[in-house]
């Protein structure tokens, strides 16, 4: 008889309680919260553009509140819950990147960071995220479904193996992604990269150890658009170009049409993400057919 050992299998994603440690402002629009948390050490991100679902107390709450994670539920069951829970009283659900990870003495994961846009200075009223953020002090709570292990679906960026080339998008609120992605590079590849932000003092170093070209687009200073940038770019002639694209969804699509239809790039080579849309919270973005 021959017995099959099962590898153990430990699932992708799981929730994280976190506490505010500290808050650290890096330009005029962003504001970096550090968190940690006991559990930290199950935390396993994977770099790039490693996302996490962010859940937060609604006002006047203590800590967020969600229904308790069952082992062996897939997220559905979950879900479904969570929603159950009345809109008022239930956590804010919102999508944000992992901008860095520091590991303690143990070698495990002791803090993260999270870089939030403070976009309270536009037409539109701030939403609960970003109130939460400006307002948050050490020992504030949250929790996050995040990644237990580093090759988790979360990681969006995934270039061909054998790409020579990549163009990158990213405004504001895609920074800590596209800086994420910069620092994973290696020396051999080759980037031309456009980063959008509110004012010039929100610019970022880059960390990076590939060839790159940075433009960086300043719309308090009136700058072309990023469709204006990117038509007056020269870009280098490849056999196996690769595109990340990220930020606001309508300028995302337009970019993305510019690269299959005037560049010829393949469109399974160019990988696009809506970070947000311009007029819509994150709640009714999910409710849209497309999101869905
Ligand atoms: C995979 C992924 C990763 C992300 N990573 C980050 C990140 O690291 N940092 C980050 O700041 N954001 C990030 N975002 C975007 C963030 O989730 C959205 O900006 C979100 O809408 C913020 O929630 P809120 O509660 O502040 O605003 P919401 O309640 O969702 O929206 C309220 C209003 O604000 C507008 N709005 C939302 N965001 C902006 C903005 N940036 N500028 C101007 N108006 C805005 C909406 O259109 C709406 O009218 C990410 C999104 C995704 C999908």
């Amino acid at each position: 008889m021959t017995v099959t050992a099962e590898a153990p299998t430990v699932a992708p994603f799981r929730f994280f309680d976190l506490q505010v440690v500290r808050t650290r402002r890096l330009g005029p629009s962003l504001l970096r919260v550090t968190f940690t948390g006991e559990e930290l050490a199950a935390f396993h991100g994977g770099g790039r553009d490693q996302s996490l679902s962010l859940f937060l107390p609604q006002p006047g709450q203590h800590a967020p509140v969600l229904p308790p994670a069952e082992p062996g539920d897939d997220g559905r069951a979950w879900h479904a819950a969570y929603r159950a829970i009345p809109p008022h009283e239930r956590a804010v659900m919102r999508s944000y990147t992992l901008s860095g990870q520091r590991r303690g003495p143990a070698g495990t994961v002791q803090e993260i960071d999270i870089d939030f846009v403070l976009h309270d200075d536009g037409p539109a009223p701030a939403g609960p995220a970003c109130r939460w953020a400006r307002d948050a002090r050490p020992g504030d709570r949250a929790t996050v479904l995040g990644p237990a292990v580093t090759d988790n679906a979360a990681v969006r960026c995934r270039p061909p193996q054998d790409f020579d080339h990549i163009l990158m998008w990213g405004d504001e609120t895609a920074l800590p992604a596209a800086l994420g992605v910069l620092a994973w590079l290696p020396a051999s590849a080759s980037a031309h990269v456009f980063l959008e932000v509110p004012h010039r003092d929100d610019i970022q170093p880059v960390v990076t150890a590939a060839d790159v070209s940075v433009t960086w687009l300043v719309r308090g200073e009136g700058c072309v658009t990023a469709l204006e940038a990117l038509r007056a770019t020269r870009l280098p002639e490849c056999a196996r170009p690769y595109a990340w694209l990220a930020g606001e969804s309508g300028t995302m699509k337009e970019l993305r049409r510019h690269l299959v239809r005037e560049r010829g790039y393949d469109k399974r080579t160019v990988t696009f993400v809506g970070y947000w849309k311009r007029g819509l919270s994150e709640d009714a973005l999910r409710e849209q057919p497309a999101a869905a």
